[in-house]
């Protein structure tokens, strides 16, 4: 964590939910939880979690801060909303998550060799070079990221997929060195730089 952030947050020591309300997208929810249990139970994925999130917002209260920010739950939803729409509170527990998830990233307490993670910040770099994905690029990326070695057994494994969707045409080599991109890529950079300057001027962003 950066020593600005690091000042920023040491007000919040013995407040966890103050810290999640004012710095966490939609955090402000949060104590609006009256701890049913409707939302884990409709999670198709929360009993494979170690915090779904009905015991998320459970510590939150607690002020487990360090189990919280550093448990990889929050980054395995899928966005399927079944929470949501069953929430009796009506708390966007969906967006709670990917809050809590974006917040530990920035802090630097998301657990770095987390698959979602990787594969997303992997993603996103990719993306804004040019302003649209480049998938061979990414497939590389994401073979190679556990090292070289790995990396060509990564390709060996999937050699017949990869000469498939060259034969399909849905995967071209020479992407490698051409790629593609948005026509306008300055533009994507100007976008891309307001959007955070926005991020920069909202309180829940605000390091
Ligand atoms: S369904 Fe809503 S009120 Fe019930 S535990 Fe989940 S977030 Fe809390
Ligand atoms: S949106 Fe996320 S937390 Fe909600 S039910 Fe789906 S996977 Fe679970």
């Amino acid at each position: 964590m950066s020593d600005l952030n690091a000042q920023a947050v040491a007000k919040y020591r013995t407040n966890f939910l103050k810290e999640v309300e004012e710095r966490v997208e939609e955090g402000e929810w949060v104590k609006m939880c009256m701890q049913c249990g409707v939302c884990s139970g409709s999670c198709p994925l929360g009993p494979y979690w170690a915090h779904p999130p009905q015991e998320i917002f459970m510590m939150i209260r607690a002020g487990r801060r360090d189990e919280v920010l550093t448990s990889d739950s929050m980054w395995m939803c899928t966005s399927c909303y079944n929470c949501i729409v069953r929430c009796p509170r009506k708390l966007p527990i969906t967006h709670i998550m990917h809050g809590l998830a974006n917040y530990a990233h920035r802090l630097g307490l998301a657990p770095k060799n987390q698959p979602t993670r990787v594969f997303a910040t992997l993603f996103w770099n990719n993306l804004i070079r040019t302003g649209r994905v480049n998938e061979l690029k990414l497939s590389l990326a994401l073979y190679f990221k556990d090292g070289f070695k790995q990396g060509i057994q990564n390709a060996l494994n999937m050699q017949k997929t990869g000469l498939g969707l060259m034969k399909a045409k849905r995967l071209n080599p020479f992407e490698l060195f051409s790629g593609h991109g948005c026509k306008d890529k300055k533009g994507i950079a100007a976008m891309l730089k307001k959007a955070r300057e926005i991020e920069a001027s909202r309180k829940h962003f605000a390091n």
